[in-house]
């Protein structure tokens, strides 16, 4: 017997239990902290250098977006 329990579990397949469908994608949420000032006056302040910005991303097509609406109609995701 040969057997080995030590094999990675799912490496290259990571696991996205946030996942949700938005239309015909597969979302998750993400932030990122930008350099500079907020886009958005209301949420700059003074001597801001950096700010979290969030967004959308389709685990499926990789598609990035803002907004739920700003979505492609169709993902391109599982189509190559
Ligand atoms: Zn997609």
């Amino acid at each position: 017997m040969s057997d080995s329990n030590s094999h990675a579990i799912s490496a290259s397949a990571p696991n996205h239990p946030e996942a949700r469908h938005v239309d015909a994608h597969l979302v998750i949420d993400k932030s990122e902290w930008v350099p500079g000032k907020h886009p958005n006056p209301h949420r700059r302040h003074e001597g801001q250098t950096e700010y979290l910005e969030r967004y959308l991303r389709c685990i499926e097509c990789g598609v990035e977006v803002l907004k739920k609406r700003d979505f492609p109609v169709e993902c391109d995701g599982g189509r190559r």
